[in-house]
């Protein structure tokens, strides 16, 4: 039976703002850094204690959950075709060792809140509604990021997540039998398993939708990015008594090498985003000409073709500004943009139109979950303003209204997408 517009609207209307901002607000308290943040990593008893407020809220409603073997939670509420896939919609609750009150946790509530929204209009979907907690989205406590949704996905190794270990060698396996102990859900999932449509929202982490006066971002895509090491190598000598035309200076090397670089990649676009973020000096000393630098590049770009356009030159500018000292440039780390279904995208932006919130389309600089998931299903992503552009601080700020309204949307592409 196709639902009416009437009943997606009820279900939109049900979307609860104070209900959303308390359970931000308690889920705040966990972890709480006592400086207006939360320090809540993943895996630790903190994180354990987040998920399973959530867990309580889903009993009080009767919805069903259910975890997979890297610890992500599935909270469902059925809908009344028992083969349909799901149309799913989360994000994480772990987060930086000062963190704030709203990056990933937004959107697993938002997800919690559409399905408390149908429960309370009571309306039946055919396919089921549910929302997702991926396990260690930060990657702050164990590297690398997106941990669960990239194992989910088949791009990560399970034994190799489970043997990563954190500084003080405690290793994900363990950490993840101590949180599963406590959460205590019977019932296990399969990787892989199939869902109808995956939408994540999100606070943008950005400064974009506040200075343009945007309530919504619609999610183009995640840009691309490449990572480098680049290793100068030259010759230590004497500050005082060795001439100029006989160095080998690898600072000297590095900064005409850096300086190029900003020139290549410099973009009256503003798209590019280009970072020397280390520079490790050797010896290091006030009176030695330095032998040896390593500095890093990070550079991102949204599309594929420029990413690589860009990224395959850095090697051979390197080198022809090297002069005297030689030069090894090391490709350590490259992830393709990602974009999202155009489907999912309109859905968004018509939902966005019919409830006259500003929107516009933007790209993630960040990674999320939803990356993996664009691999596998329809998916898409929404994102709402901070304040300032503001996150992974303790200062990170969003609105009641504006994570309400984002929630709206959520709700009603959701709604629509949940019926035959
Ligand atoms: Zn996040």
């Amino acid at each position: 039976m196709a639902t009416s517009s009437a009943t997606i609207a009820a279900v939109v209307k049900a979307v609860r703002e104070d209900r959303l901002w308390q359970r931000h607000m308690d889920l705040a308290n966990i972890g709480a850094t006592g400086r207006g943040g939360v320090n809540r990593q993943a895996l630790t008893p903190e994180d354990a204690e987040a998920r399973l407020r959530v867990l309580a809220w889903a009993a009080t409603r009767g919805f069903s959950p259910s975890v997979d073997a890297i610890g992500n939670v599935f909270i469902r509420r059925p809908g009344t075709d028992p083969t349909a896939s799901p149309v799913v919609a989360g994000s994480h609750l772990d987060t930086q060792p000062t963190g704030g009150n709203f990056d990933g946790v937004y959107g697993v509530l938002a997800a919690f809140e559409v399905l408390e929204a149908a429960s309370d209009a009571g309306v039946t979907t055919d396919r089921p509604l549910e929302a997702v907690v991926w396990t260690n989205e930060e990657g702050a406590r164990f590297q690398p990021t997106t941990m669960g949704s990239a194992v989910f996905a088949g791009a990560l190794p399970l034994e190799t997540a489970l043997a990563t270990t954190d500084t003080a060698g405690v290793s994900v396996a363990q950490a993840l039998a101590e949180t599963m102990q406590r959460l205590a859900i019977p019932q296990r999932r399969a990787f892989r398993c199939p869902m109808a449509v995956y939408l994540e929202a999100h606070i943008e982490q950005g400064p974009l939708l506040e200075t343009t006066h945007h309530t919504i971002g619609i999610v183009s895509g995640i840009q691309g990015l490449r990572w480098f090491r680049v290793e100068v190598t030259g010759e230590e000598a004497h500050a005082g008594t060795t001439p100029r035309r006989i160095r080998k200076d690898a600072f000297v090397a590095a900064v005409r090498m850096v300086t190029a670089l900003q020139e290549l990649l410099y973009d009256s676009a503003d798209t590019v985003r280009f970072t020397v973020g280390r520079f490790e000096v050797t010896p290091n000393s006030p009176n030695t000409v330095p032998g040896r630098v390593l500095f890093t590049i990070d550079l991102r770009h949204p599309q594929a073709e420029v990413l690589s356009r860009l990224g395959d030159q850095i090697e051979a500018l390197c080198r022809a500004q090297a002069h005297d000292c030689s030069v090894v440039v090391t490709e350590t780390l490259s992830s393709p943009p990602v974009e999202f279904d155009p489907a999912i995208r309109a859905w968004l932006t018509q939902s966005a139109a019919r409830q006259a919130l500003a929107h516009m389309d933007i790209v993630s600089g960040a990674t999320h979950d939803a990356k993996y998931m664009a691999d596998l299903y329809p998916s898409g992503m929404l994102f709402v303003p901070c304040r300032g552009g503001i996150s992974h601080n303790e200062a990170e700020y969003a609105a009641p209204a504006d994570l309400a309204a984002g929630t709206r949307i959520l709700a009603e592409v959701m709604l629509t997408l949940a019926h035959h």
